[in-house]
């Protein structure tokens, strides 16, 4: 090196901010600039002609000088030991991470390699800390899930007790006060309900229990169904409800596209006071656009990027009276997420909010034979029968009484048992079931569908059933859909509705 270029390259070195190392061919250090003495401990001038191993922990050392034999033939710049932590030693023997880069530095005849060393302590502390809080919020989000599950399945039961122990109270009530205390009663279990089945909602979405059912299938029937559901709503509201029943067919999961679209005509029902909320659908390309929107008070710009989030709501304290709780766009957003659509939002303040989803357009021949099968099979029916005896399945004797209770009270004849085996055994004795209402979860493994597959062997005919559930995936819907004369209901479910189901069941 001569003595312009040696100058030169140490000044350079010396103002650079890491700590700078310059090893010769052999491996000795010809120059540290004064970061190295601050790194390391050493006396400034202490390093040079040393083997550059002196830096280098004891157990390194072997592999270190093969290494920078290794890299001499390479002459390639590159980091050092990339992917590893490397360590350097100090004087007073303590080690510290440290990251180095290397180049090589040809002045013919002599070679030199050029290292950075940068301390990594700091960094890898914050990333320890930075690893260690994702690890504690992973395991406070999956306690949250976890209770969030137990909370909502252990609240079912007794919830579809009380449900149906408020309907058999309003049957029994006498005078106008114990009725309008039965309706405050039927009131709050219904608010209670709504919470329930949302949280659940959420829980088995997050588990990964819902596994989507994709198919070609009509819109126009699920939008009309839509339009009954929320007519009353908006009438009460003093608004307008336009649903656009399209001739449109979709590819997805009709019942989770339905409930997709519930969620937001429920939003947008709920958050209009004047004006009209209107849901079309048009094409667009490849994908059916469907457009929810409202006039109704709008949505902040700065509030946009939080409404799929779980618990919010624009604009409410925590704790503060509400209406809803803050699940339905986030049970929109993972249902959205599970069919791999897309969900948009444009809103203004005071003037309402549009949410569009696209749905992909079913093939050239919409309605296929399956849809057009399930149609047939949802339509038979078997034949009517004069006797109304039924037989009831439940594990959870609360539940079971107060079911009892109320079918008693409507004036049917009621064999309540607890096991399939038992139930059996019973519909076999008696041999004339119109209908059995059985839970779908029956305990020790055995389930409603093949107490009802039992049943109707053992009686030889195929007696009418409703299934009670908590089970929303489509697989239970459609294998409730596979069998004529069976229902499926979904816990809890309110006493009006199970004697809607049985009395439309046994009128078929
Ligand atoms: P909530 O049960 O509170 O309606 P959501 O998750 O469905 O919960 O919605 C989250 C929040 O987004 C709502 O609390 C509301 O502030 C806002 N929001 C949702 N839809 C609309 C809408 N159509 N118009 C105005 N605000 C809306």
């Amino acid at each position: 090196m001569n003595m312009l270029s040696s100058e030169l390259i140490c000044a350079v070195l010396e103002s650079a901010p890491d700590a700078m190392l310059l090893v010769d061919r052999s491996g000795a250090i010809c120059f540290a600039n004064k970061h190295v003495t601050e790194l390391f401990g050493h006396p400034h001038d202490a390093l040079v002609g040393e083997p550059v191993e002196v830096l280098v922990p004891q157990r390194f050392r072997g592999a270190h000088v093969t290494d920078r034999e290794h890299y001499q033939k390479s002459g390639r710049s590159r980091p050092m030991g990339s992917g590893l932590i490397l360590y350097g030693l100090r004087a007073d023997g303590t080690e510290f991470p440290v990251e180095i880069s290397l180049s090589h530095v040809v002045c013919e005849p002599d070679y030199f390699v050029v290292a950075a060393i940068r301390d990594m302590t700091s960094h890898l502390r914050v990333e320890h800390e930075l690893q260690q809080a994702r690890e504690h919020a992973d395991r406070a989000n999956q306690a949250k899930s976890r209770f969030l599950a137990t909370a909502s399945h252990d609240l079912r039961q007794p919830l579809q007790s009380l449900s149906l122990l408020a309907g058999t109270l309003r049957r029994l009530a006498a005078g106008p006060e114990a009725r309008e205390a039965v309706e405050s009663l039927e009131l709050a279990i219904r608010t209670m309900s709504r919470l329930v089945n949302a949280l659940l909602d959420v829980s088995k979405l997050e588990a990964g229990k819902i596994k989507p059912d994709i198919r070609d299938f009509p819109l126009a029937p699920l939008l009309r169904e839509l339009e009954t559901e929320f007519a009353g709503a908006a009438r009460g509201k003093g608004i307008g409800l336009a649903i656009d029943t399209t001739g449109e067919s979709a590819h997805s999961d009709p019942l989770l596209v339905g409930q997709i679209l519930r969620n937001l005509l429920s939003n947008a029902v709920r958050y209009t006071s004047t004006g009209a909320v209107t849901l079309s659908c048009r094409r667009d390309g490849d994908a059916l656009r469907v457009e929810v929107r409202d006039t109704g008070i709008g949505i902040p710009p700065d509030q946009l990027a939080y409404i799929y989030d779980e618990f919010y709501q624009v604009g409410v304290q925590p704790n503060a009276a509400r209406e809803g709780y803050g699940l339905g766009l986030s049970i929109v957003q993972r249902l959205v997420d599970l069919l791999k659509l897309r969900i948009d939002v444009t809103s203004e303040v005071g003037r309402g909010s549009t949410f569009t989803v696209k749905l992909p357009r079913a093939g050239a021949a919409a309605l296929t034979g399956a849809a057009r099968a399930t149609e047939g099979t949802l339509q038979a029916r078997t034949e009517a029968e004069g006797r109304q005896h039924l037989l009831l399945i439940e594990d959870d004797a609360a539940v079971l009484n107060a079911t009892r209770l109320l079918l008693r009270t409507e004036g049917y004849r009621v064999t309540a048992t607890s096991s399939a085996e038992e139930a059996v055994r019973r519909a076999t004795e008696s041999g004339d079931i119109d209908v059995i209402v059985s839970d779908v979860h029956l305990g020790n493994g055995s389930n409603g569908f093949d107490a009802v597959a039992s049943i109707r062997t053992a009686l030889g005919c195929p007696t009418k059933a409703i299934l009670v559930t908590g089970d929303t995936t489509s697989a239970m819907d459609e294998q409730c859909q596979a069998g004529p004369a069976l229902r499926l209901v979904r816990k809890p479910i309110a006493a009006d509705e199970l004697l809607a189901t049985l009395r439309e069941l046994l009128d078929a």
